[in-house]
């Protein structure tokens, strides 16, 4: 997402897009983006600095680092970020700092839920959805 410095006046401006996920390289082995995410940006200009407010939205599936199943989960995070510039600037390219920002709030192991049970290290069986007989014997 590029902003026009130019289009950026004192008094503040909104820009929405929609960005993929893809054009990000947001997805991993265990977290998947599975909707566009909607971006809302207002931006002012501070003598020269160009200040910069992002409320970013989408929804990711994500895989139990112990069951394995997929859930989803909502994602809302907002962005505060300041740009200095001079004159020779025309645009400001958001994207490199969006993806840092979402990449660094990555669970390393996502749970499912917080007393997600795993799999029986014997047989594999899913322990949320009930024992399996391999401890009983
Ligand atoms: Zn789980
Ligand atoms: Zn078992």
């Amino acid at each position: 997402m590029r902003i026009n410095v130019n289009q950026v006046s004192f008094e503040g401006v909104v820009f929405e897009e929609t960005i993929s996920p893809g054009s990000l390289d947001l997805d991993t082995e265990i977290v998947k983006f599975c909707k566009p995410l909607q971006v809302r940006v207002e931006a002012c200009r501070v003598s020269n600095v160009i200040s910069a407010h992002l409320v970013i939205s989408s929804e990711i599936l994500f895989q139990c680092s112990r069951c394995l199943n997929e859930f989803k989960n909502e994602f809302n995070k907002e962005i505060q970020l300041d740009y200095p510039f001079d004159s020779s600037v025309r645009y400001i390219d958001l994207d490199p700092d969006i993806r840092e920002e979402i990449i660094m709030d990555y669970p390393i192991k996502p749970l499912c839920v917080a007393k997600c049970k795993g799999l029986c290290v014997k047989c594999g069986k899913n322990l949320n959805e009930g024992g399996c007989n391999c401890g009983s014997t």
